[in-house]
């Protein structure tokens, strides 16, 4: 079977990093992996672990075409794997296989998601992404606003959420002034 990510490869039988099978692409180094055999795998293997690796240089393509599924022919989904890197691996959500560009498997490795392939995939996975970059944004906001005085607000509205009287705090902040009895 062709490889359709780099168009002049094959893609051959192969077992990835030796543990499960795979296809691999004799050209561009890229290996095709069904999720239910990455699964089978560490169900199988329960103690296997991916431990991050730290010092591996990472170099990667460029992933921002449309990749076609080598084996049921369909255009693949892109999915973000951390809200760490723009980096998105390709899934052919009709078979549940995942395309691993040469390098992709080291990048995973190094930032600790390599034992969670499967779940990259997921919706949980993917709005948790969005989760954490909503809340950076919106920290960026605040700093911007307040400025100087974003880390002291900051502390001081944890105080608040602990007190039990709450709203009496907040209508004591609020007050013009809270030692005069409005008329
Ligand atoms: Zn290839």
């Amino acid at each position: 079977m062709k490889c359709s990510s780099c168009g002049t490869g094959r893609l051959e039988p192969s077992y990835f990093e030796g543990l499960f099978a795979c296809h691999s692409c004799s050209s561009c180094e890229g290996d095709l992996i069904l999720l239910g055999d990455f699964m089978r795998w560490q169900e199988l293997n329960p103690e296997s672990d991916f431990s991050p690796i730290a010092e591996v240089e990472v170099v990667l393509e460029d992933t921002s075409r449309a990749m076609i599924c080598p084996l049921s022919g369909t255009i693949m989904t892109k999915y973000r794997i951390s809200a760490d890197t723009e980096h998105r691996l390709d899934l052919s959500p009709t078979i549940n296989a995942v395309w691993l560009d040469k390098g992709e498997w080291d990048l995973l490795k190094k930032q600790g998601l390599a034992n969670q392939l499967n779940a990259i995939f997921t919706n949980h996975w993917q709005r948790e992404i969005r989760a954490v970059e909503t809340s950076e944004v919106l920290k960026e906001l605040y700093e911007r606003k307040f400025g100087e005085h974003y880390q002291q607000i900051k502390a001081f509205k944890n105080v608040i959420d602990t007190v039990g009287n709450r709203s009496e705090v907040i209508a004591y902040l609020l007050a013009d002034d809270p030692y005069k009895v409005s008329s």
